[in-house]
């Protein structure tokens, strides 16, 4: 459809001046996410394949109808407007692959990604900060994030205050003279390994249960993550391997696109550092420099003098209960 078909329409169909363009984009989009559905309600002598069918069913109709806010009764003019639209476009999961492929052909070497990671805030929230305006934009990298779509181009965002002198990153804030960052209250979406590389948490969480529940080792969750995970997208070598060799030409990335086993360890650390500080609403506050393995040790020593005293009190207590029941 194009704007003079639209055109076209508007004057045939009257009543579609009625409705909002967003309406009816959302009423397109739906329908061609279940146009399965609508075909599969029609007798086998209404060819579907190819030519929508000419009715909509009562039931896609009300879902359509509610979906978008356009009244019932003019479910089926809409769908006479719209049905060949619905039957040729691709569906959403086609859609965000073509997407995808855009941004890494057209967008990537100019700066433009589908992922940006930013701070939450787009003002200051340290409570003895005068909070002159807004914050301002610092600088921009690029970086590399592993998601479970893959390995993917994206740049991050750094504000600052020229107030207070804060940096504000996209999973912490940097303070005290630049010597120390400190978490955001929140579980954050992406958790960092460094200058260039970050991690999205679901894939961390996946990794933590995979630990826990059924002892995978670190190394596994990366042959695993390479094997299953990096090459989703369908572009890069299709063929089964056990070992990762990813290149940087393969993903079109000017850093390592290899996840490593430090990088998986660091990460299960991270997250279950955040999640603890998250549950006691603790901040969670590590040294702004030094290497990665190190600058966690002392929030780790912290939480483990902690969690051992506590967990040895409860074992008593349990066992205490226990013997009592015991004659
Ligand atoms: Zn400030």
């Amino acid at each position: 459809m194009d704007v003079r078909d639209l055109t076209r329409l508007a004057h045939r169909y009257p009543v579609i001046n009625k409705f909002k363009f967003k309406q009816i984009a959302l009423f397109i989009c739906l329908a061609t996410d279940f146009k399965h559905d609508i075909a599969a309600v029609h007798p086998s002598s209404c060819p579907t394949e190819d030519s929508p069918p000419p009715l909509l069913s009562i039931v896609h109709a009300q879902y359509l109808c509610e979906a978008t806010c356009i009244p019932y009764p003019f479910a089926q003019t809409l769908w006479d407007i719209a049905k060949n639209n619905v039957w040729s476009m691709p569906s959403a999961k086609d859609q965000k692959r073509e997407i995808d492929k855009l941004y890494k052909t057209l967008g990537w070497h100019r700066g433009i990604t589908r992922t940006a990671l930013w701070p939450h805030n787009t003002w200051c929230n340290n409570y003895s900060c005068p909070r002159q305006g807004e914050l301002c934009q610092l600088n921009f990298k690029e970086v590399v994030v592993f998601t479970l779509d893959g390995v993917q181009r994206a740049k991050v965002a750094h504000l600052y205050c020229p107030s207070c002198c804060i940096m504000y990153c996209c999973n912490y804030r940097i303070h005290d003279q630049v010597s120390t960052h400190t978490y955001y209250d929140h579980i954050p979406k992406w958790i960092e390994m460094n200058e260039h590389h970050y991690i999205e948490t679901k894939l961390v969480e996946e990794w933590t249960s995979a630990m826990v529940i059924s002892a995978t080792s670190a190394s596994a969750c990366v042959k695993q993550y390479m094997n299953m995970y990096a090459h989703r997208g369908s572009y890069y070598n299709p063929d089964y391997f056990t070992q990762p060799h990813l290149t940087k030409v393969d993903t079109g990335v000017r850093f390592s696109p290899i996840l490593t086993t430090e990088q998986v360890w660091d990460a299960f650390v991270i997250l279950a550092l955040l999640r603890d500080h998250h549950f006691h609403s603790f901040a969670l506050s590590v040294p702004n420099t030094g290497l990665q393995r190190v600058r966690f040790n002392g929030a780790m020593d912290y939480r483990n003098k902690w969690i051992t005293p506590s967990l040895l009190q409860r074992m008593y207590a349990y066992l205490a209960r226990g013997w009592q029941r015991w004659p």
